[in-house]
């Protein structure tokens, strides 16, 4: 029997551009090697979760991604922006600057200005660092405020809002930005428990939405739900990685183990 021509031309399909490879990367602050070989590989639309304890590595991974920490080693690829760093050679202004371009970071302390507004804190980087138009810049604004639910609250000061609020405007002003990846370290860990779930919810819609997610969190139930890949981190290195009902079910590490009864 021939085969079938649509088969054919799925088999021959050349496999999709990672929106982001990262190999072998290394930091250490003096004499403490806190990243030792860590890859990282990432499909545009989808999610990676990393978890591990506290001090294994799993910020300072998100730093170097964004550009805040200037790893010592490894290479971070993202072909669809043609972008290609080797951290073993001196980097030029100009890569620094397209690594920051690349994502955004929402932090564990959303860090809004407090005496800028709420559409001022999400327009400021579009328009003072992007050099955007305003008109477009605000359009936006208010779009993206009202996506995450915070219609009406364009003109409010931070400290008018709850912490779920202000933390949804963090998600925001990464969003503005108009990154190639959203990067999320902790971003509940901060707020009361009632708090978290309204924010977990916006991260949510934000992965169905198609963006591309790299999340730090304690949250193994949206780790579990919404990651495609959970890498846990121990010690500098990646242990294990693999698909949530994998890693979650049947670890196959004793530290991931351990580390995962301590938490559920
Ligand atoms: P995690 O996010 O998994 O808790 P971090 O990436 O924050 O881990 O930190 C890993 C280790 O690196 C910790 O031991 C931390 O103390 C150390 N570290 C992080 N940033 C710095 C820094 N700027 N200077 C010195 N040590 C640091």
């Amino acid at each position: 029997m021939s085969p079938d021509p649509d088969e054919l031309v799925e088999a021959t399909e050349p496999p999709p551009e990672p929106m982001l490879e990262v190999r072998g990367l290394a930091k250490s602050f003096g004499d403490t090697a806190v990243l030792r070989s860590v890859d990282l590989d990432l499909l545009p639309g989808r999610v990676v979760c990393l978890i591990g304890p506290s001090g294994s590595g799993k910020t300072t991974v998100l730093r170097s991604l964004n550009g805040l920490e200037t790893p010592d080693g490894g290479t971070l690829r993202a072909p669809l922006t043609g972008l290609e760093v080797d951290f073993s050679e001196p980097l030029t202004n100009a890569t620094r600057n397209r690594v920051r371009d690349l994502s955004a970071m929402v932090f564990q302390q959303h860090n809004l200005f407090p005496h800028l507004t709420v559409l001022e804190n999400v327009t400021e980087g579009p328009l003072r660092v992007q050099g955007r138009p305003r008109a477009e810049v605000e359009e936006e604004a208010h779009a993206l405020l009202d996506r995450v639910g915070l219609h009406g609250k364009s003109g409010a000061f931070p400290a008018e809002l709850s912490g779920g609020q202000q933390q949804r405007v963090g998600i925001v002003r990464a969003l503005a930005l108009r990154p190639q990846l959203l990067l999320f370290d902790e971003p509940t860990s901060s707020l009361d428990p009632e708090l978290v779930g309204e924010v977990l919810s916006v991260m949510k819609g934000l992965a169905d939405d198609g963006w591309t997610m790299v999340v730090v969190t304690h949250e193994l139930a949206f780790a579990r739900d919404v990651a495609d890949d959970v890498l846990f981190l121990d010690g500098g290195v990646v242990l294990e990685r693999g698909a949530p009902a994998d890693i979650f079910t049947a670890p196959r590490e004793e530290r991931t183990r351990r580390f995962l009864d301590r938490l559920m």
